[in-house]
C-alpha cells in the first residue's frame, strides 16, 4: 500500500512537472514581437503625454479610456467596453497653479496643489504664518490667528543628505534575499492595526481641514513625507463626497522652499507670498468604470485569464510610471498574444482599473460583481472560471520575477515559465510563505487574493519609483526605461499565453471564510 502510494506520488509529481512544458518557438515569436516590433512606448506616450494626468473620472481618465478602447479594438479584441461601478463620488481637476515668494526676495515656488482642495479667488497674496497642527490640541493654540493668512501646518522638515542614487536595480544578492521566506512569526494579521491607523489619520485630516476652513485660512502649505530637490509628492487633500466641505487651497511645496519660508518666519523677517490656484470639482458623473476587452478562447472559452494595471493616476504629473507603465505593458501583452494568431483554449481578458489610487475601488467592485464578496463569500458567475490574474504596478522597473502570495502550488509552474527569461533578469519566485488572504492593499491583485483567487504581481526593479515618480510631480514619460517595458511585456504575454493553454487552471489556495 505504502509502495503504491510512493509510486503514485512519483507519478503525479512527474506528471505535474511534465505538464509545464514550455514551447520555446512561442517564446521566440513573443520576443520577436516584443523587441523588434514593440509598440509599448507608443501606448505609454498616449496614456501619459496625451491624456495624463488621469485622476479617476477626470477628463484625462475618461479620454484615456476612450483611446484604450479604440486601440484594443484595432488589435482585434472583442467585448471592449467601459464597465461601470460606483458610486465613486466627485472628481477634480487642476487648471492653473503658480506660487511665488515676493518678499524678502523674489523666488518662484515649486509646489503642487492637493486633489479635492479649493481654488484661490484669483491671484491672492498674503503673509505666511507657521502653525504646526500635529494634533487636535494644537487647534486651540492658533484659533483666531489664521484668518486670511497663508498657513504652514507642519514643522520645518529635517532634510537628510542623500548618499544613494535615486534609481536602483536589484543586485543578484538582493533578489536572492527577497526570494527568501520571511520569519513566519512576522506574517500575522496586521491589517486591523494598519486600518485603524489609516482611519485615525484620515479622521484627523478631516478635522484639521474643518478647522482651517472655519478659521478662514487663505492657503494651506505643507510638504510630503517623501521627496525633495524639487520633487513634490501630492495626493488627496479633500473628499470625493459631494456633501463634505471643501478644504482651503492646499499646496505641497518642495521642502527646501517650505523650510526657507519657515526659517524666515522664525527670524521674524516679513515674508510675502502669492498664489494663483484654479481647480474644478467634477460632478457630472459620480459612477466610475474599468476598461475591459477580450481575446476569445476556444476549447475552454468559458474560462478566463486576466491581466491588467490601473488606468487612473494622481494629478501632479502624467501618471507615466503609476500606472501608465502597467497599462502600456498589459496592452502590449495582449497585442503580442493576439499577434501570435495561435488559438488559445481560455479567454484572455485585459482589465484597466479605475479608482485604484482611492483604495483599489475599481478592482474591488469588479471582483465583487464577477467573483465573490468577501463578507458573504457568495460566489459570482465567474468565480470558478478564473485561472489567474496578472498585475503590473511597480513603475518602470523590468520584471525580476513574480510573487505567488502564499500559493505554494504556483511556484514550480512559475519557475518553469521564467526559465527562458533568466537571461533577461527575471529569475525569482517570491512569497510562498505569505499571508495570502489579507485585506486588499497596495495594488489590484490583492482584490483577487482576498477572496482566494490566484492573483499575482510581478516583482520589478524599483528604479526611481519611491524616490522620484510614484505620486509625484515628476511622473513623466522620460522616467520610463523602454527596454524594461519591452522585457515586461514579453514576460507578461508569455505568462498569459501559458495560462491560456495550460491543461488545468492555475492551482488555488483554499477558499477563505466569509469575513466582514
Ligand atoms: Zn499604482
Amino acid at each position: 500500500m505504502r509502495q503504491f502510494a510512493v509510486i503514485l506520488l512519483v507519478f503525479t509529481t512527474l506528471a505535474a512537472a511534465a505538464e509545464e512544458t514550455t514551447d520555446l518557438s512561442i517564446v521566440n515569436r513573443i520576443k520577436a514581437e516584443a523587441f523588434q516590433n514593440s509598440q509599448v512606448m507608443d501606448h505609454l506616450f498616449y496614456l501619459a503625454d496625451v491624456y495624463g494626468p488621469r485622476l479617476t473620472n477626470s477628463p484625462g481618465h475618461r479620454a484615456a479610456a476612450e483611446w484604450v478602447m479604440k486601440r484594443l479594438r484595432e488589435y482585434g479584441l472583442h467585448n471592449v467596453k467601459a464597465e461601470k461601478w460606483g458610486p465613486f463620488g466627485q472628481s477634480w481637476k487642476l487648471t492653473r497653479f503658480s506660487g511665488h515668494m515676493l518678499a524678502p526676495q523674489y523666488q518662484p515656488l515649486i509646489g503642487m496643489p492637493l486633489a479635492w482642495t479649493a481654488s484661490t479667488k484669483g491671484v491672492i497674496s498674503g503673509e505666511p504664518v507657521l502653525a504646526p497642527l500635529r494634533n487636535e490640541a494644537d487647534f486651540g493654540k492658533f484659533k483666531g490667528q489664521l484668518r486670511d493668512k497663508i498657513v504652514l501646518i507642519m514643522d520645518a522638515k529635517n532634510i537628510e543628505m542623500s548618499t544613494e542614487p535615486l534609481a536602483h536595480r536589484f543586485t543578484d544578492q538582493e533578489l536572492f534575499t527577497r526570494a527568501k521566506a520571511p520569519d513566519p512569526a512576522r506574517l500575522g494579521p496586521t491589517t486591523a492595526a494598519a486600518r485603524a491607523q489609516r482611519e485615525a489619520a484620515a479622521a484627523f485630516r478631516k478635522k484639521r481641514n474643518q478647522f482651517l476652513r472655519d478659521e478662514g485660512a487663505l492657503v494651506v502649505l505643507q510638504y510630503s513625507s517623501r521627496g525633495d530637490g524639487g520633487t513634490v509628492f501630492a495626493q488627496s487633500g479633500g473628499s470625493r463626497d459631494v456633501n463634505d466641505p471643501i478644504p482651503p487651497p492646499t499646496v505641497a511645496l518642495t521642502p527646501e522652499h517650505y523650510n526657507r519660508i519657515a526659517r524666515l518666519i522664525a527670524h521674524q523677517i516679513p515674508v510675502k507670498l502669492e498664489f494663483d490656484i484654479e481647480s474644478e470639482m467634477i460632478r457630472d458623473q459620480t459612477d466610475s468604470f474599468n476598461v475591459v476587452g477580450e481575446i476569445p478562447g476556444h476549447a475552454r472559452k468559458g474560462e478566463l485569464v486576466m491581466v491588467g494595471g490601473h488606468l487612473d493616476s494622481w494629478h501632479g504629473a502624467s501618471g507615466a510610471t503609476d500606472n501608465g507603465t502597467g497599462c502600456a505593458v498589459a496592452i502590449e501583452a495582449v497585442r503580442i498574444v493576439a499577434a501570435l494568431h495561435v488559438p488559445l483554449d481560455r479567454t484572455v481578458r485585459i482589465a484597466l482599473w479605475g479608482g485604484e489610487e482611492q483604495g483599489l475601488l475599481g478592482s474591488k467592485a469588479y471582483v465583487q460583481e464577477h467573483f465573490a464578496r468577501r463578507d458573504t463569500m457568495q460566489l459570482g458567475p465567474e468565480y470558478n472560471k478564473l485561472s489567474a490574474y496578472y498585475n503590473d504596478d511597480n513603475g518602470s522597473g523590468r520584471f525580476r520575477g513574480i510573487g505567488v502570495g502564499g500559493n505554494d502550488m504556483a511556484k514550480p509552474i512559475f519557475e518553469k515559465w521564467l526559465t527562458p527569461f533568466h537571461d533577461l533578469g527575471a529569475t525569482a519566485v517570491t512569497g510562498e510563505t505569505a499571508a495570502p488572504t489579507r485585506e486588499p492593499g497596495g495594488t489590484d491583485f490583492t482584490s483577487f487574493t482576498w477572496i482566494g483567487l490566484p492573483g499575482f504581481g510581478f516583482l520589478q526593479d524599483p528604479i526611481e519609483y519611491d524616490t522620484r515618480t510614484h505620486h509625484s510631480n515628476m511622473d513623466f514619460y522620460d522616467r520610463v526605461q523602454p527596454g524594461d517595458l519591452m522585457q515586461a511585456a514579453a514576460i507578461e504575454a508569455w505568462f498569459v499565453y501559458n495560462t491560456a493553454i495550460r491543461k488545468d487552471m492555475m492551482p488555488r489556495i483554499p477558499m477563505p471564510k466569509a469575513e466582514k
